[in-house]
């Protein structure tokens, strides 16, 4: 470990992961007013800001403001892109490690959870991520094909994911060519024959997981009319003792009146409906040689010992026709050789953003923020206190001299590594390359934007094709 008070070169900082979580730590680092520091931000993808560019819906374009911060951000002198370049893969994290006086893992939630029901992967059955990925363009996603010569597809989960997905599968096609959904996924959601979207809920409609806004727009859809039976925004005895509680808050309460809203409005006989059923956890997926339907028990709540409002299965099923199941039942993290990591809530385990291993040990030179720190909840600016958290356990640790030594570090450390083993990385002038390209086929077609979604194509673009 390094004396207290040791270091008088820059702090070496890699940040693995550029989305919201990587941006606000390197931001939290970089305009830091007492610190000399180096930040190195490094990516799988050609392309930075994570679930900014393919996560966030393509119909919500003011939520992509904030990379224009981010951007700032990466405008900085102390600031370097290495897009393009896997840990784990390229290079192992000890070896990552060994050039930084910390790492930042910033990687996020990249898996999903899953069910564990039976006919969970029947084709036509697929993660809701899966989904979001391929009509972000996402270059890993982007040859996946979605069944959607279907009228009816069930959507699993009650969160923002969930509602997103359902949008885009009902949005017209000329309120996607004014986004910058990827050009295949316009072509194949404007010919569906999908005229009615389901989503299902375990709970009821005071518990969902939806934020207010998210919930309006399905009552504003221009093709579709949104359907919620009367029935069920009744509150039953647990969620009218829920309201009464703390532990409901304004967000369940507005999603409640909305709901409600929904369940007295006739439907204006739009060509195709979004319909929110509640109290249904699904059984089975059933179908032969791909989805045909899903078998889904209709539940009962109740308040749990601790108070919380749980679903409980009644001896009544349903089954629902349909040809695709989005199952949106939430992200989930993965681990990465070398680093400690708890499997079951899929974290990286950690005090206040410093990682720790077996018996609460630090492992020292590790951080982690975001998702992959406190799980996959919380929108963008939820990472911005989080990720500030995470710099002060830093500066709180480099202060105490408990960041491992590494004598003779030296800014080409990860390029020279690289280039040695081969690896196209993209810096962030390269990225900027891709973006113009991106745009300027965008401004040709009409459009805000044509991603690149090959990542051969990303990489010319950015000047590191074969021969580059
Ligand atoms: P989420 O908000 O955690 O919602 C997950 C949903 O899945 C909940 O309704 C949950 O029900 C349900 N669920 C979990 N396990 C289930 C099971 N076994 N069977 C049936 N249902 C199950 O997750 P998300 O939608 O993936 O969103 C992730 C985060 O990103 C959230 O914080 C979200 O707000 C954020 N996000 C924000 C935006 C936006 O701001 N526009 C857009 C997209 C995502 P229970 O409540 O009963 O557990």
């Amino acid at each position: 470990m390094a004396e207290p008070g040791e270091r008088s070169k820059p702090l070496r900082v890699a940040i693995v992961g550029s989305g919201p979580a990587g941006f606000y730590a390197a931001e939290a680092l970089l305009n830091h007013p007492e610190l000399d520091v180096e930040v190195d931000m490094i990516d799988r993808l050609p392309t930075p800001f994570g679930l900014v560019r393919s996560g966030v819906a393509p119909d919500h374009p003011k939520i992509k403001n904030v990379i224009k911060r981010y951007e700032k951000t990466a405008g900085h002198e102390a600031y370097r892109f290495f897009g393009h370049v896997t840990v784990g893969r390229d290079l192992s994290a000890d070896e990552l490690a060994g050039l930084y006086h910390a790492v930042i893992w910033a990687y996020g939630a990249g898996a999903d959870r899953r069910l564990g029901i039976p006919g969970e992967d029947l084709p036509g059955s697929h993660a809701a991520t899966e989904f979001v990925a391929w009509y972000n363009g996402h270059p890993d996603f982007a040859g996946r094909e979605f069944d959607l010569d279907c009228e009816r597809v069930v959507v699993i989960g009650n969160g923002n994911v969930a509602a997103d997905v359902a949008r885009m599968l009902v949005l017209p096609r000329e309120e996607l060519e004014c986004t910058d959904t990827a050009h295949y996924a316009i072509d194949a959601l404007s010919e569906t024959s999908v005229r009615e979207v389901l989503i299902l809920g375990r709970r009821g409609p005071a518990q969902a997981a939806f934020t207010n806004p998210e919930v309006r727009e399905l009552g504003e859809l221009t093709d579709a009319d949104v359907v919620v039976d009367p029935a069920a925004v009744v509150p039953d005895e647990a969620t009218t003792a829920f309201l009464g509680s703390e532990a409901a808050d304004a967000t369940n309460r507005k999603n409640l009146a909305s709901f409600t809203g929904f369940a007295e409005r006739p439907p204006a006989g739009k060509p195709k409906r979004v319909e929110l059923r509640f109290l249904r956890t699904p059984l089975e997926i059933r179908g032969d040689g791909r989805v045909e339907r899903i078998v889904v028990a209709v539940n009962e709540l109740h308040v749990d010992e601790s108070g919380v409002v749980r679903a409980r299965p009644t001896a009544e099923t349903e089954t629902i026709e349909c040809g695709m199941v989005l199952r949106s039942i939430g992200y989930l993290g993965t681990g990465i050789d070398g680093v400690p990591y708890d499997a079951i809530a899929g974290v990286i385990p950690n005090d206040r953003g410093r990682v720790i291993g077996e018996d609460s040990a630090p492992h020292p030179g590790h951080y982690v923020v975001g998702w992959i720190k406190r799980g996959p909840s919380g929108v963008i600016g939820t990472n911005k206190k989080d990720a500030q958290e995470t710099i002060e356990t830093i500066l709180e640790d480099a202060a105490a001299g408990a960041l491992p030594e590494r004598r003779g570090l030296d800014r080409d450390g990860l390029p020279d590594l690289l280039g040695e083993r081969g690896i196209r990385f993209v810096e962030f002038d390269g990225w900027e390359a891709i973006d113009a390209l991106e745009q300027r086929l965008g401004t040709d077609a009409g459009r805000p934007r044509i991603k690149l979604t090959v990542l051969e194509e990303m990489l010319a673009a950015a000047g590191k094709d074969d021969d580059g």
